[in-house]
């Protein structure tokens, strides 16, 4: 029997999008890394997200020259958390570490993911403690975002931890039975519980290229958080109208009391301008956070696969595998 055949595989699932700039080095440093594992075979998979510019022939040549190189060539773009799942659908690996492609996250950490994985551990998260390159109204923001999850969600998502993870094939297996089309992926991945353990480390700055996340697609993505992990905003509209309709309840007694009293004073137009206005933009404003949850359910009930591959360029080391899966 092979001798490769005893050795665990590792997946590293590697989203891209218009990532030309960095996949070279990208590539470089992640063969080092493997070459520092023998004791495992390892595969990055590489998942071109409809990228514009020269990343899929980069990706396409690399799978040439490298066996342990695998690309996944979505249909187009369908954005970073459906690019990752389609890497986790095409990962075979024993566990399988999801990081991006830009090398703000360092590869060499996952030499420790691997050992706390040995050591039972079924997630092992990247924890940032500090954000170099990054401005403070994206800091400033990311924190609240994370406080407000916190307070109003019942699973607890990790602060400061972006996707850079290492999870075991059962806990990438629950993972893949969630096939929502709204994937706010930090959260699903805090969903599906399992042994986890945090190890930190500075979050670098980009090694070239620019970031695909500008203030509205990063306002975008916490929205989906919280609509797809807490029904907190339809709370407070059911609280806020409990409230308002007690307080009006007081003040219809006051003015029937006053005209039953004092007679059909005509007067408040001013107060009745600020009733109308103030129930006309609280009513607006909750049925827009209705219209939030009811698209996600409009989108949900269509059913629709999550993406389309229109290649799959397998990596070379699957000979050893197929023994492997054959037993
Ligand atoms: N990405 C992707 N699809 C997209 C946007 C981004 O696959 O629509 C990938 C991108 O190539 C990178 C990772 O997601 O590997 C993180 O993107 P970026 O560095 O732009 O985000 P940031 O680090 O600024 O949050
Ligand atoms: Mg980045």
């Amino acid at each position: 029997m092979d001798k490769a055949v005893d050795k665990k595989l590792l997946s590293v699932v590697v989203p891209a999008y218009n990532e030309e700039a960095v996949l070279e080095i990208f590539h470089t440093r992640m063969s080092a890394l493997f070459d520092a594992l023998p004791n495992y075979r390892c595969e990055m998979i590489f998942v071109n997200d409809g990228s514009r510019d020269r990343t899929q022939d980069i990706i396409e040549r690399l799978c040439d020259t490298d066996p342990r190189v695998a690309g996944v060539n979505l249909s187009r773009n369908f954005g970073k958390e459906i690019a990752m799942t389609a890497g986790f659908d095409h990962a075979r690996g024993d566990a399988v570490v999801i990081i991006d492609a830009d090398l703000q996250d360092p590869p060499e950490l996952i030499m420790d993911m691997v050992r706390e994985w040995e050591n039972g551990y079924d997630v092992v998260y990247a924890k940032r403690t500090q954000r170099d390159g990054e401005t403070w109204l994206k800091k400033a923001t990311a924190s609240a975002f994370y406080k407000l999850m916190k307070k109003t969600s019942r699973v607890s998502i990790p602060q400061d931890t972006g996707d850079f993870r290492l999870m075991s094939r059962r806990s990438v297996d629950a993972l893949l039975q969630l096939r929502e089309q709204h994937r706010f992926m930090k959260g699903l991945f805090a969903w599906v519980g399992f042994k986890t353990k945090a190890i930190e480390y500075r979050r670098d700055p980009r090694a070239a290229g620019e970031t695909k996340f500008n203030y509205w697609k990063l306002w975008n993505f916490a929205l989906e958080g919280i609509t797809s992990f807490t029904i907190a905003p339809l709370k407070i509209a059911t609280y806020l109208g409990l409230f308002i309709a007690a307080f009006s309840f007081a003040e219809i007694c006051y003015i029937v009391g006053k005209k039953l009293i004092y007679g059909d004073v005509v007067r408040g137009y001013p107060s009745m301008m600020v009733t109308i206005l103030f129930l006309g933009g609280v009513q607006l404003l909750f049925i827009g956070v209705l219209g939030e949850y009811l698209g996600r359910i409009f989108n949900e009930t269509k059913g629709r696969p999550l993406y389309f591959a229109q290649d799959v360029l397998p990596s070379r080391i699957s000979n050893t595998q197929c023994t492997q899966e054959q037993q």
